[in-house]
């Protein structure tokens, strides 16, 4: 796409610069580690997690690998980010395609150098054009929680996908797992507080977890894209419209998008969080935790009353195939066990902040962006 969207991508190197002279900016800095301490401290944390020596040889060297990328809209954010905006974005693209549009063209992809998690469209006044951005530390979000959801889940497959359920005993089920608490707690901590997973200790997935988590992972993340990819594809260019009914619309879209992907990212491999939306249903009702913590944290600084809440985004995306029962019952099974997870480390959350973490979460904030 050598020379296209050129509006896009100065107005885009404007607002890179701008992002990136601010004190926040999350431009790569090598933290003094050599690549081989690194590389080091990588495979302890595999060795830890109980994979062979063979595979942790493999992977040392696949971790390394980013591809060559055509275009660089973000110089100097973190190793890999863009390429792997550009391959999630590609294969998106590609859907989109068979769907019979190809608006997509028009939409250039970069990464913000700023922390938090957000993804969002742009669209350049004048134009058809539109930026895609995600936040630096999206993908680690994802992964995180990811990660956290997977580990939850398998700690009694049989209590989270039980019929009968109410959220006070699955409290207390979750607190008879203190490391999982504890870790959905410093993923929330970490996040409201640095904008970062900086606070969060590094436990890569186990052999036995890796192929769940990793569809989880990306099922996340290929919903937010393609989301955002839908608010250009559906034309949302009107300020006047109605922003809710705007977010229902590019969920639905991503929703489909997110269908013709299914065998994402192992070929062989159905991935029923791409298939169902669960994937999208985890990405919203993590994020509205952290809108909430934030939100508290600021005195209610960023509350975002034009969009639709979690639960009513997930209730259109797990009924989406009305007339279809069977996919119907499998897309409220999944979508309907990521509620309930979800809900209950909510309340966990809200119990931590009610119990003082709000001061904690506070200072840490204030330490580090200077005054608020
Ligand atoms: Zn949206």
């Amino acid at each position: 796409m050598k020379n296209q969207n050129d509006a896009a991508r100065d107005l885009w190197a404007q607002i890179f610069a701008r992002a990136a002279e601010e004190p926040d900016a999350t431009l790569h800095r090598p933290d003094g580690q050599s690549e081989a301490e690194q590389r080091e401290l990588m495979a302890h944390a595999l060795r830890e997690a109980g994979w062979p020596e063979a595979e942790i040889a493999r992977r040392k060297y696949a971790v390394h690998f980013h591809g060559e990328l055509e275009n660089v809209n973000s110089p100097g954010v973190g190793p890999g980010l863009e390429f792997r905006l550009t391959y999630l974005s590609d294969r998106v693209r590609r859907a989109i395609s068979e769907i019979g549009n190809t608006s997509h063209e028009k939409v250039e992809i970069a990464i913000d150098p700023k922390p938090g998690v957000s993804a969002s469209l742009t669209n350049v006044i004048m134009t058809d054009e539109g930026i895609l951005a995600v936040s630096s530390f999206l993908f680690r979000w994802c992964g995180l929680v990811a990660r956290a959801y997977v580990r939850t889940l398998h700690s009694d497959v049989a209590h989270w996908t039980s019929k009968v359920s109410d959220l006070s005993s699955d409290q207390k089920f979750l607190l008879n797992k203190p490391d999982i608490v504890l870790y959905w707690l410093r993923i929330f901590a970490s996040f409201s507080g640095t904008g970062t997973h900086a606070l969060v200790p590094f436990r890569p997935s186990s052999p036995y977890e890796f192929h769940v988590f990793e569809r989880v992972a990306w099922a996340m993340e290929y919903f937010a894209v393609a989301h955002e990819f839908g608010h250009h594809v559906l034309g949302h260019r009107n300020i006047d419209d109605d922003p809710k009914v705007q977010e229902f619309q590019a969920d639905g879209f991503a929703a489909k998008v997110c269908e013709r992907l299914e065998f994402e990212p192992f070929p062989l491999l159905q991935n029923p969080y791409l298939t169902t939306g669960a994937g999208g249903a985890l990405m919203l009702s993590s994020l509205e935790i952290l809108r909430s913590l934030e939100d508290r944290i600021c005195n209610g600084a960023s509350v975002a009353e034009s969009h639709p809440t979690a639960s009513e985004r997930i209730a259109k995306i797990s009924s989406r195939n009305l007339m279809q029962p069977e996919k119907l019952e499998v897309d409220q099974e999944f979508n309907g066990t990521v509620v309930r997870v979800m809900s209950t480390v909510a309340a966990l959350v809200s119990d931590f902040i009610d119990a003082g973490g709000e001061k904690i979460l506070a200072d840490i904030r204030r330490v580090l962006r200077g005054t608020m």
